[in-house]
């Protein structure tokens, strides 16, 4: 079988990728690679090449990630934590930054007997089954108001179930409404949420801007509109002494601190900061006593 040898092509995707702004150019170039040939990126190097058809696939697939298509909508996978996420589009894409939240949150869970933890703006599912991949004591919650994101948290939720992990109930439904969840109001341990919440007018990448779903990015004027009603709602879902971690934007590592301070529900309002040193997210305690 005629073979197209790896090297060059990898260099000229790298290249193409290069030309067209692409941030991690020969990531990418070897994570599409690496989906065309079956194998994982870290035995690329031991493959022989592309037969003719698969050459043509890989071209093919460069030529989107040029136009800026997210590489996890071309190989329909993100890795988020231990899980193996299926996305593309009408879902957000699950970011690296994300697993701190959703680390928080399975730490504060583990330390409870049966812990019962609710996710608001589940999008992919991606924090819900994290914590229940990684805390099985738990029952986890997760809610998510916009259809198409709903069936992928949904066929995320069966893999994951069909290998093993506790189900997680995936509500339909606005997570800011009084309704949504209403049974559970003053009975849940550990509120977790990546909301939307990119200030309006902030310059995004194409690949934000055109497949991760606006619904899913857009927080008003400073970004905060969801996360005000988030926080009443919260507040009636945790018992007297549960605990909220909520992720931010990197411009709002004070005002979403003091937006939660501010709550008369809750106290203890920390932030957290990533691994670049970006604060990332802010956690905080539902109060004992009446608020
Ligand atoms: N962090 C996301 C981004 O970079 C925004 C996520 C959100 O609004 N929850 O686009």
């Amino acid at each position: 079988m005629q073979t197209v040898p790896l090297a060059p092509t990898l260099a000229r995707a790298v290249r193409r990728l290069t030309e067209a702004g692409v941030s991690s150019p020969r990531f990418d170039a070897e994570e599409l690679a690496a989906f065309v040939l079956g194998v994982p990126r870290s035995r690329l190097l031991l493959a022989d090449g592309f037969d003719r058809d698969r050459a043509a696939r890989f071209d093919e697939l460069v030529g989107e990630r040029a136009r800026r298509v997210p590489l996890q909508h071309l190989t329909g996978v993100a890795g988020f934590r231990h899980l193996e996420l299926a996305v593309g589009p009408g879902v957000f894409v699950p970011r690296p930054e994300t697993e701190l939240l959703a680390g928080w949150g399975i730490a504060e869970a583990s330390r409870l007997n049966g812990p019962v933890v609710v996710d608001l703006c589940s999008g992919s599912g991606a924090i819900a089954l994290a914590i229940a991949n990684e805390c099985p004591a738990a029952t986890v919650y997760g809610v998510e108001r916009e259809e198409m994101a709903l069936a992928w948290a949904r066929r995320n939720a069966e893999s994951r179930a069909a290998a093993g992990d506790r189900p997680v109930t995936l509500v339909h439904g606005d997570a800011t409404a009084p309704d949504v969840l209403a049974a559970l109001d003053g009975t849940v341990d550990v509120v977790v949420t990546n909301p939307p919440y990119v200030p309006d007018g902030s310059t995004v990448s194409p690949e934000v801007a055109d497949h991760d779903p606006a619904a899913a990015l857009w927080g008003g004027p400073d970004g905060l509109d969801v996360v005000r009603r988030l926080l009443t709602r919260a507040a009636a879902l945790l018992k007297p002494g549960g605990v909220i971690g909520i992720e931010h934007a990197d411009v709002q590592g004070e005002s979403l601190p003091a937006l939660v301070r501010r709550h008369a529900a809750f106290e203890d309002a920390v932030d957290h900061r990533d691994l670049a040193d970006r604060p990332r997210y802010t956690t905080a305690r539902r109060r004992k006593l009446a608020g």
